[in-house]
This record gives structure tokens, C-alpha cells and sequence, in this order.
């Protein structure tokens, strides 16, 4: 069955390592010994209680967080978190600045505005197409936050130092990069990542919140979106997804003991990313659409001479078992999403057809 797997560039839901789906294959019917699935057993159960603190364990190892910050499991996507922020940590008379480097970041602070929120657009590269990260720009020093999204899913861009804040809490989308490479935590209050994309399946949404933070969400929020509900119970308040949470400590597990840490997935990060920018920059067929220093290593985004020649590359790169290529809906061309789990074997695939591609059609 395993040979009859394409080389998938999905941008998300996207590919997950192979031993993690060998793994949940081999365990699916009697999870750790205890005769059920672990889509049967219950949240409340040890088994359960184990692999969610196992996967939190993991995370405060690999981001070598320290320990204000808690790990959390929510539910309702990466999306409910652009409401969610505002509503637990930003007070009627307080502001908070957003950094517009993208359509995530757009819809982010419509939902603010939604809320009847201040918000303060400080810097965009919305003037050429998103194509950017702004780099010269004022931050208020009074901000509740300061709001980035770390890599721009649809643009393929992301950020390479993060904006220096002055001691004001970063908040961070990190849906399409979180563990892609070594990081510096400490000026984060809270990094939010939907699992789709870089550790795990859809359906669960990983937060990273400090304790400072913490404090300031009101008691007067729903439970179900106020982030003490969370804290304050182990991610356990009500059932949390299960399967989804036990895939991405599966994940996790296979990052820290099969990659062996971080620091060796930035390395082949860098490589992979590497080997597809040399072929859009060799020969002028291929075009990327970010300018070079504000160059995503998760999604790498280009165009061709004409969209019928793009057409054509997507058609032919799928009949060669390369899925997955085409660009946003929003914004067309072509876009290879390579993720921790994509190897470089796919991107050798990929970067010899796409040589193929041009010397048939250049
Ligand atoms: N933020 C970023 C950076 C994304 O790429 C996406 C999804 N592609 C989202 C947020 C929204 O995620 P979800 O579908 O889980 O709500």
C-alpha cells in the first residue's frame, strides 16, 4: 500500500511522517495494551491522561519553554483563535498592534473589529500583494500585544527575526511553521498553531500561553472560550479531540527521537527550501512570488510564464505522483507546501520534474 503513496505538498491537511501512520496503523485496534482504540478509550482514562502529557512534555522540551507557559489542546481551528485572543486579552481601553503580512493576519483583525476591539494596523505589505515582511515600522508602547502571523501560508512568506517589542507580549499564528526551526520563546505571551499543517492532523489547535497573560482573561467569557477553562483543567474540561491529540504527540515523538530535536529539522529545513529556490531563481521559467528576504521554508510559493503552462504543470506533476501544487484559490499559481514531515526524497521528485517541465515547455 505504502508504494502507492504520492509525494503530497498539501498546504493543510498535509503530510504526515510515514512512521507516525505506521505507528497509529499498529496501535489502532488495541491502544497500549488496553483492548480498545484510541478513538474508543475515554479522555478521562490513564491511558489518555498519559499521552496528553506526554505530548505537552514533549512540546516544553522542543521550544524549551520555560515554566509560565502552558501547553494547551482547543478545539474550533486555528480561526477561532483570531477571536479568541482579543476576547480573553484585550480590555475595552486597551489596543493592541497587528502586523498585516497576510490574508491569516486580514481575517484576524476583522474578527477583532467584530468584537468592537481597538486595533492598530501598524505595518502591511498588502500594497504589493502580500509579497513581503514590512521591516521599518513604530510599535505603540502601550499595546496590550503586538500580532504576527510567524509564516504566511498563502503568500509564502515568513518571518526571519521576529519584531523587537520592547517587553510587549508577541502573539504569534505559527499554523504553518511552529517547529520548523530553533526559536527564541521568551518574547512570546502566546503562539497558537492549528495541528493541520506541521504536527499533526486537522481538528486540534495547540496554544502556548503565558502565565501573565493568563491572568488577564475574564471570568465573564464563555467557558468554552476563556483560556483558564483550559489551563486550569489539563486541556480536559470537556472531551478534548483524542485522536488528533495522540497524533500529534506521535508527531512530536518522531520529531525529538527520529529527527533528533530542532535543531536537525531547521538543518534539513534549510536544505529543502534550498534546493526548490535554486530552481526558481536558475533560469527565469519559474517565478517566485516573495521577494528573496522574506522567503517562507514551509511554502513555497511561484508562477509560470501563463496560467495555461501552469495548468499543465499541476496536471503533469499529479500524473507523476507530486499532489498538492496548486496555489491558493485566492491568489492561483503554483505553491509546494514542505512541511517537517516532507522529506527530501519528495523535493529531489519535485525539483527534478520541475527541470523536466521546463526543458519540454522553457
Ligand atoms: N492561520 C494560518 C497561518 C493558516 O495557514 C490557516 C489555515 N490554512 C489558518 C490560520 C486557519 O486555520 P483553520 O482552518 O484551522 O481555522
Amino acid at each position: 500500500m505504502t508504494d502507492k503513496r504520492i509525494y503530497n505538498f498539501n498546504a493543510g491537511p498535509a503530510a504526515l511522517p510515514l512512521p507516525v501512520l505506521g505507528e497509529i496503523r499498529d496501535s489502532f485496534l488495541n491502544f497500549a495494551g488496553s483492548g480498545m482504540s484510541i478513538t474508543e478509550i475515554s479522555h478521562r482514562s490513564k491511558w489518555f491522561e498519559d499521552v496528553i502529557n506526554d505530548a505537552v512534555a514533549r512540546t516544553k522540551r522542543i521550544l524549551k519553554l520555560d515554566d509560565r507557559y502552558q501547553v494547551l489542546f482547543l478545539q474550533g481551528g486555528a480561526s477561532l483563535q483570531f477571536a479568541m485572543i482579543p476576547m480573553n486579552l484585550l480590555r475595552d481601553n486597551e489596543t493592541a498592534d497587528y502586523i498585516n503580512t497576510g490574508t491569516w493576519v486580514a481575517k484576524a483583525v476583522k474578527e477583532a473589529k467584530l468584537l468592537g476591539k481597538k486595533v492598530n494596523v501598524v505595518a502591511s505589505s498588502e500594497d504589493k500583494k502580500y509579497s513581503y515582511i514590512p521591516k521599518n515600522f513604530k510599535l505603540n508602547p502601550d499595546a496590550a500585544y503586538v500580532y504576527i502571523t510567524s509564516n504566511n501560508t498563502i503568500e509564502g512568506t515568513q518571518w526571519d527575526k521576529f519584531p523587537e517589542t520592547g517587553g510587549v507580549p508577541l502573539i504569534a499564528d505559527m499554523s504553518s511553521d511552529i517547529m520548523c526551526k530553533v526559536m527564541d520563546t521568551k518574547p512570546f505571551g502566546l503562539i497558537y498553531a492549528g495541528a493541520q499543517k506541521n504536527i499533526g492532523p486537522a481538528g486540534v489547535c495547540m496554544v502556548i500561553i503565558r502565565d501573565d497573560l493568563l491572568k488577564k482573561v475574564p471570568d465573564t467569557l464563555p467557558s468554552m472560550l476563556r483560556y483558564t477553562t483550559f489551563s486550569n483543567s489539563n486541556s480536559l474540561y470537556n472531551t478534548p479531540p483524542c485522536f488528533a491529540i495522540y497524533t500529534v504527540q506521535l508527531v512530536l515523538k518522531w520529531l525529538e527521537e527520529t529527527v533528533g530535536g530542532l535543531d536537525k529539522m531547521e538543518a534539513v529545513n534549510r536544505q529543502k527550501a534550498k534546493m526548490l529556490y535554486d530552481v526558481l531563481d536558475a533560469g527565469g521559467f519559474y517565478k517566485g512570488t516573495a521577494e528573496k528576504d522574506s522567503r517562507s521554508l514551509m511554502n513555497v510559493t511561484f508562477r509560470l510564464p501563463s496560467e495555461d503552462l501552469e495548468k499543465k504543470f499541476i496536471k503533469e506533476a499529479t500524473d507523476n505522483g507530486l499532489g498538492g501544487l496548486k496555489g491558493h484559490r485566492s491568489v492561483g499559481g503554483c505553491r509546494a507546501s514542505i512541511y517537517n514531515a516532507t522529506g527530501i526524497d519528495a523535493i529531489q521528485a519535485l525539483t527534478d520534474f520541475m527541470k523536466a517541465f521546463e526543458k519540454k515547455n522553457g
